[in-house]
């Protein structure tokens, strides 16, 4: 027997609906490129959402076309969050720190119609246009600007969508080869921020009172769910433009009274030490405190944090596969009252799975392993916001179980209570400030170089960036080359963050019996030696 319930479909337009509705005057404020304060509100918002809509279907673009954004976070990406999608088309957005080349590969794989970018991003994105099926460039405060100005929200007409049509759509580099495509649904997004608005202590811990500051960017996996978060449940939004440094951070937390915030450790590791320095400069008495994740956050930074500023941090785990949040480490209330030392403890681990996500660890034969602390394997996650496959990418089925669970490529073992603790990766990726950097590539360029007969690149532990590059190297005999050599020959083809921080001439990479790289053999001979601090920065740069 049936229920007998409305068959009600999870799709966006219904966020736009509500945030009208019964929040149209709360405030969404940017900070602009002169750094002054911007400010809407959720009506007007939604009102530009609905134009551009309008604007996308009059430019000809057919329902489940990709719209690229090129942006970072403000009030007009956010209009790109909803419109896009609210019109039947599909939000493509496009990681502004990637080099040129990779751009023109994920732009075209993704076919992508139009693009609506920064006018600052302009020159990068004329280094790959003409390399992509682009036909319609929308540039921030012109013509973007001018398409709004044409198309009137009154003739917007609900589009009636499917919720399993395709709303969003994020490139993954966090595994070995080419980006892959990962595509969100109306549904899998509606739940995803269901799911993320769930009360403590499960979900990211915000309510319509909050005032908050996503630093994590709008083209990093669906800014974690904030945009649509904020939109569903009313909260005011404060977006950082591209003024990411931690002073300019600190500035808006105190002028916005911003309560909650969410970042990579990069930047609160930045924000930790200039608190520190400056005892009483910035008042921050109104905020809570931050999600942390996209890295692991050191249990030194959460303690910080709390015993000098009061201010929480809550760890959070997720992927671009899992929308991206899967699991928080907010603090059940039986550990609420015990000592500050074993809460940090939970904290610093990556926390137990929001509602409707399942995770498992499994070790290499398929045994599912107990939650003791201890048996380290792979973590597993299925749940209805994690991806089904990528798009268009038939040969990575591997990384879907027999029974449909994603293999995540984390190696973890899972604490008595339930929490996960991120032990290793299995997946060859340097995570550098939160973004990937693909070791496979580097090494294929290096290998290109006429003196190296073998390379094989690792990320060792760096105070700042949490890891570092290092190229450990293998010269042809007779041959010589130096660390500047090398650089200079991988710097035209890689965005600068990219490039190895240190070289290491070695005279053979460790193998394993099937003559692959023996990274952990190579990161346990390096990584007692951390690199500098020095690298260019992916993330707090401007
Ligand atoms: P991305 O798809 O770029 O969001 O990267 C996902 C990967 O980032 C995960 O598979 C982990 O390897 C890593 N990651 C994300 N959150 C955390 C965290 N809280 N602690 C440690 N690693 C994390």
């Amino acid at each position: 027997m049936n229920g007998l319930m409305m068959d009600y479909q999870l799709t966006l337009p219904t966020l736009l609906r509500r945030a009208e509705s019964y929040n149209g005057d709360k405030e969404i404020v940017t900070r602009l490129p002169d750094k002054r304060f911007h400010r809407t509100t959720y009506a007007e918002s939604c009102r530009r959402a609905r134009a551009l809509a309008v604007g996308l279907q009059n430019l000809g673009l057919k329902r489940g076309d990709r719209v690229a954004t090129l942006c970072w976070n403000h009030y007009q990406h956010h209009e790109a969050y909803l419109g896009i999608p609210c019109g039947g088309f599909v939000l493509h957005t496009l990681n502004l720190r990637l080099h040129p080349n990779d751009l023109a590969y994920i732009a075209t794989h993704a076919g992508d119609k139009a693009v609506i970018v920064d006018r600052s991003l302009m020159p990068l994105l004329e280094q790959f246009l003409d390399r992509t099926p682009i036909e319609h460039v929308l540039v921030v405060e012109d013509s973007y600007e001018e398409l709004l100005a044409s198309a009137s929200a009154d003739d917007w007409r609900d589009p009636e969508l499917d919720e399993n049509e395709a709303a969003a759509m994020c490139y993954t580099s966090g595994t070995t080869g080419m980006p892959k495509g990962v595509l969100y649904s109306h549904r899998s997004t509606m739940l995803h921020t269901l799911g993320v608005a769930a009360g403590n202590p499960m979900g990211l811990g915000v309510s319509e009172s909050d005032s908050i500051l996503p630093v994590v960017p709008m083209f990093h996996a669906n800014a974690w769910g904030y945009p649509y978060l904020a939109t569903m449940i009313g909260a005011k939004l404060v977006y950082p433009g591209q003024h990411l440094d931690p002073e300019s951070l600190l500035d808006a937390f105190v002028q916005e009274k911003v309560t909650w915030t969410a970042g990579v450790p990069t930047i609160w590791l930045g924000i930790l030490g200039l608190l520190d320095a400056n005892p009483g400069k910035w008042d921050l008495a109104h905020m809570k405190g931050m999600l942390v994740g996209g890295s692991a956050a050191p249990r030194s930074m959460i303690a910080g944090f709390k015993e000098r500023h009061g201010l929480d941090v809550v760890h959070g785990w997720g992927m671009t596969e899992t929308s991206p949040v899967a699991s928080t480490s907010q603090l059940p209330g039986e550990l609420a009252d015990v000592e500050a030392d074993t809460q940090f403890d939970y904290i610093a681990m990556q926390g137990r799975p929001l509602p409707l996500v399942e995770l498992r660890n499994r070790d290499v034969e398929g045994n599912i392993l107990p939650w003791d602390g201890e048996s380290m394997g792979e973590l597993e996650v299925r749940g209805p916001w994690v991806a089904a496959g990528y798009y268009d990418t038939p040969e990575q089925a591997e990384r879907w179980t027999e029974d449909g669970w994603f293999k995540t490529g984390d190696v973890v073992s899972m604490h008595p209570r339930g929490f996960i603790m991120i032990k290793d990766r299995s997946k060859d990726v340097i995570k550098s400030g939160g973004e990937w950097i693909s070791s496979v590539e580097l090494e294929n360029a290096l290998m290109a170089h006429p003196a190296i007969a073998e390379a094989a690149v690792i990320a060792i532990p760096d105070a700042k960036w949490d890891e570092r590059p290092l190229a450990a190297v293998v010269l042809r005999e007779g041959q010589a080359a130096t660390a500047e050599d090398l650089r200079a020959f991988l710097e035209p083809n890689f965005a600068k963050w990219w490039l190895p921080d240190r070289y290491e001439f070695v005279a053979e990479i460790p193998k394993t019996s099937v003559g692959k790289f023996r990274k952990t053999e190579l990161r346990e001979m390096f990584a007692t030696q951390p690199s500098g601090t020095g690298a260019p920065a992916p993330v707090a740069s401007k």
